[in-house]
């Protein structure tokens, strides 16, 4: 076991404000004498703690109980305007800003387009400065930050680097990229990881230990949580799944390898596809052409497009119960939310065909619940889950 390092009066305090804080922000409003039942911590720290947060305007009274033939007992939650943060979805068509409260209610939205199939990192820094500044500007409360959910690697070493394979992205310094035009401190995330947070918080993955979180977007990946905590594999990559290989010798993928499944169920893979077939006008943009696709499902080459679609997305979640024996598989990203709406129950059978009996009996498949912005929403629960557990210091 490793020896925790002595805590002096200051750390212990400021972990007793982060217990309170957290349970308040999660299972919140709550009288003092929940919060004395329900943590480790006596009434006296309780109530010194309590009362010091409510003195630095983080927490607010919300009414009051009655309590039987005693004293009406006061509720307490974490007020949701003491802060604000800003979260941030790079993805690969567009960026997403999104100013959020404390309790992560959306504030403001901008959404700036990039130039499809250009994802040169200046002009992706450019919409997110312009974004950033439209909804900084609508802030009415100190910024925690600002959390960024990214396609690709991210590597927290002595810098933060981007590595994304497909979109050619190689080491991109980030966080000191973003430095040059804001003072915001900033974290990073990929983007599926973040989804994942946001969806295990508030959305489709609530309470589950054991599940993954798969984004189908222009890319593939997935976030998986492995009793409880997120995994992340020695270098920050797990949950690579868009490139696990679901067909020897099949189609080329960004990446540079071949038969990878999002070379078959990303969302240009399937829109190629679709072309390929006859299906529509070669101008028409990703999200505007699988939506005419699912809009005319029984045209040929939509309908032929959409059975693959289905079967490889059934292959590569089979695989996925059969590696990680997972209590939920959540299926998000906007092309999975497009899909899934459509044909989630055809993407179960195929997944009962190639999974195990028994991990697939044990495996709920169901629909991301936060729609698409959730890899923003998730991107700002890294600061905010920062701030509560650091105890709503700074
Ligand atoms: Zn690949």
């Amino acid at each position: 076991m490793a020896v925790q390092p002595p805590q002096t009066v200051r750390d212990l305090r400021r972990a007793n404000r982060g217990v309170l804080l957290r349970r308040l922000w999660f299972h919140g409003p709550l009288a003092r004498q929940d919060l004395i039942n329900e943590t480790r911590l006596s009434p006296g720290a309780v109530s010194t703690v309590t009362g010091e947060l409510i003195e630095d305007g983080l927490l607010v009274e919300a009414g009051t109980l009655g309590s039987e033939g005693g004293r009406p007992r006061v509720l307490l939650r974490v007020d949701p305007g003491a802060r604000q943060v800003v979260g941030v979805d790079i993805g690969e068509t567009r960026v997403r800003v999104e100013l959020f409260d404390l309790d992560l209610t959306e504030r403001a939205r901008v959404e700036v387009p990039l130039t499809p199939g250009q994802h040169d990192p200046a002009a992706t820094l450019a919409a997110l400065a312009e974004g950033l500044a439209v909804v900084s500007a609508q802030a009415t409360a100190p910024l925690l930050g600002l959390g960024i959910g990214v396609p690709g690697v991210v590597e927290h070493g002595a810098e933060t680097l981007v590595h994304g394979q497909t979109t050619g992205w190689r080491a991109v310094p980030l966080v000191r990229l973003i430095g040059e035009f804001t003072e915001l401190p900033v974290l990073i995330d990929n983007g599926a990881t973040t989804m994942g947070q946001a969806e295990l918080w508030f959305g489709a993955g609530r309470g589950a230990r054991t599940a993954v979180i798969a984004l189908l977007g222009s890319g593939v990946g997935a976030a998986l949580v492995l009793d409880g905590a997120p995994y992340r594999g020695v270098g920050g990559s797990a949950g690579e799944w868009g490139h696990t290989t679901v067909q020897a010798g099949g189609r080329a993928c960004r990446c540079g390898s071949s038969g990878c499944l999002e070379a078959y169920v990303g969302a240009g893979a399937l829109v190629d596809r679709y072309r390929e077939l006859g299906g529509l006008e070669p101008a028409v943009g990703e999200e505007a052409a699988l939506a005419a696709m699912l809009d005319d499902p029984a045209a040929p080459a939509a309908r032929k497009t959409l059975d693959e679609a289905a079967e490889y997305l059934g292959i590569g979640l089979g695989n996925l119960i059969n590696l990680v024996n997972p209590e939920l598989i959540v299926l998000g990203g906007w092309a999975g939310l497009l899909l899934g709406a459509e044909m989630l129950p055809r993407i179960r059978e195929a997944a009962a065909r190639h999974a195990l009996r028994h991990p697939f009996s044990q495996a709920r498949i169901v629909l991301g619940e936060l729609g698409s912005d959730a890899v923003a929403r998730g991107a700002a629960t890294l600061w905010v889950e920062r701030f509560l557990s650091g105890g709503g210091v700074g």
